[in-house]
């Protein structure tokens, strides 16, 4: 058995054991046809600097960059296909959908799928989407982790909007995802940098306010304004996103808490 199908047995191992067999019926069937492929030179031009591989949807082949692949990357570019039901250009992949004039999830998918990929395989993994991983975290402290991976793998963005949607306006969840898109394709355009972090600064106003409503079931407002560093801040752990923890400070913390009142005791 050569190392790549090692690998693919290694990942289905993974998936039949820690997720309901029930929503695994987009990744056997693409996992029958899945083909893996060395780039051409040509291919390989068009792979931009710090993409290693590309998982093709519409043809479920994982491209992959001259004769090497990460373990890691291998393992999400698979997470890519597992969640991948794309019938006649109608393109469907995790939480991604390019469907007519639709064309959404980017940020999300990506941020999700490589949150997957270090839960599952290893976590010391880092790559271009440290900003999306920690978007995908958060949200996963408001919606249980059962239900956010069905949706994933089964495709259904429309079901994490609506999840999402018991804790906030839903033009409030469609902004946010449009959001993420946003810094997802400009992250590291430089002319655009205070645009980013006034993006950003509303990216984390709107997972702090969903994170509060789900936690006053457990606490009460008190407690979380005392908390808020260990509960509520949105922490992005890495150097160059230093300025999206700074932007998170007590004019921004008395912002949300104000839209909140406490209960009287
Ligand atoms: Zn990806």
């Amino acid at each position: 058995m050569t190392d790549i199908a090692n690998k693919i047995n290694k990942f289905r191992y993974t998936l039949v054991n820690n997720f309901n067999n029930l929503d695994l019926g987009n990744f056997y069937s693409n996992l029958d046809s899945l083909k893996i492929i060395k780039s051409t030179d040509e291919i390989y031009g068009k792979l931009s600097y710090y993409t290693n591989s590309y998982y093709n949807c519409e043809k479920n082949i994982i491209i992959i960059k001259k004769n090497k692949i990460d373990d890691m990357v291998l393992y999400h570019e698979l997470f890519h296909m597992a969640s991948n039901i794309t019938i006649n250009n109608n393109i469907r992949d995790g939480f991604y959908i390019n469907q007519g004039d639709i064309n959404i999830g980017f940020g999300i998918n990506e941020g999700y799928t490589e949150y997957l990929t270090r839960k599952y395989f290893g976590d010391n993994h880092t790559c271009t989407y440290e900003f999306e991983v920690t978007i995908a975290k958060n949200i996963e402290d408001v919606i249980e982790n059962n239900k956010m991976i069905s949706f994933y793998l089964r495709g259904e963005l429309e079901s994490l909007i609506n999840e999402l949607s018991k804790y906030a306006y839903i033009n409030d969840v469609m902004r946010f995802i449009n959001n993420v898109d946003y810094v997802y394709h400009h992250l590291y355009d430089e002319e655009r940098e205070s645009k980013i972090i006034n993006i950003v600064s509303k990216i984390n106003i709107f997972l702090v306010k969903i994170k509060i409503k789900k936690y006053l079931d457990i606490y009460d407002l008190d407690y979380l304004k005392e908390n808020k560093d260990e509960l509520l801040k949105i922490k992005y752990n890495n150097q160059y996103f230093s300025k999206f923890n700074a932007i998170q400070d007590e004019n921004f913390f008395n912002y949300i808490f104000s839209k909140f009142k406490s209960k009287s005791k």
